[in-house]
């Protein structure tokens, strides 16, 4: 038989902090719970995360930071070695990893499943060379999916064309797309993502022009337009912490 002590829950809070260790620092964020120890992790992408008791001090914290800095530091080294090695030996297209040959030619070229680049070129010039491939393809692929999904959702919901909204597209930092007034932005990056997310992306973004916000009706009205949005933005979520690790490509968290 179990017993368990049923203890008051606080909420959870987190926050992001710099440590100073001497003349090296790192970035961290603070998640404070309902707990009784202090953990540290370092996730895929290097990022350090510390698990704290909500009673905890700043001071004790800080002593707990410093004894354990020099492990966080080398570790948070080995990570970033690790995906720099990893690093363009594969290059996401509309969701699927096409390999990146290192030949002779001078030139970049494309054949059906594999980028082609000069072997002189160093990581940095390759994975310049196809973020720019993936953006020229961008501007034609996305908006033929908008008009798509614009055509699909005026049928479902005709409010949506009376909208008469329009599109813009551009490379962002944190947000997938997004929505004002009459204007939808998209993230030239999705080009990287399978269509059927970026479908997620540009419904989402569609409910918007009728609601504004993220209120029940916008909700109501998002699955009317795409009935699995949770399943898309969780696998979103997953193959942008994956592409991240891999390409240090930034890794948008809204739409
Ligand atoms: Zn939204």
């Amino acid at each position: 038989m179990f017993t368990r002590r049923i203890r008051k829950k606080g909420p959870t809070v987190k926050e992001s902090r710099e440590f100073v260790h001497g003349a090296e620092s790192f970035p961290y964020q603070l998640i404070r719970t309902d707990r009784r120890s202090t953990a540290i992790q370092i996730d895929p992408v290097g990022q350090v995360i510390v698990r704290a008791p909500h009673r905890l001090s700043k001071a004790h914290l800080e002593k707990i930071l410093s004894e354990k800095a020099q492990w966080i530091i080398s570790k948070r080294q080995f990570v970033e070695e690790q995906s720099l090695s990893k690093r363009a030996e594969e290059w996401p297209v509309l969701g699927e990893l096409l390999s990146v040959q290192k030949g002779q030619g001078s030139n970049f070229s494309t054949s059906v499943d594999a980028f082609h680049v000069p072997v002189s070129w160093t990581q940095e010039k390759v994975c310049d060379c196809l973020n720019s491939y993936s953006k020229k393809k961008a501007l034609s692929y996305l908006p033929l999916a908008y008009e798509r999904c614009l055509e699909r959702a005026g049928t479902l919901y005709p409010d949506i064309l009376s909208t008469k909204p329009y599109l813009r597209l551009r490379k962002m930092k944190r947000s997938w797309g997004n929505c004002r007034g009459k204007r939808i932005t998209l993230n030239t990056e999705l080009y990287k993502y399978a269509p059927h997310l970026i479908d997620y992306v540009i419904y989402h973004e569609l409910a918007h022009l009728i609601h504004a916000n993220h209120g029940k009706g916008f909700y109501a009205l998002q699955a009317l337009l795409y009935p699995n949005w949770k399943s898309a933005k969780r696998e979103l979520h997953q193959a942008s912490v994956q592409y991240t690790q891999l390409y240090y490509s930034s890794q948008p968290k809204a739409i």
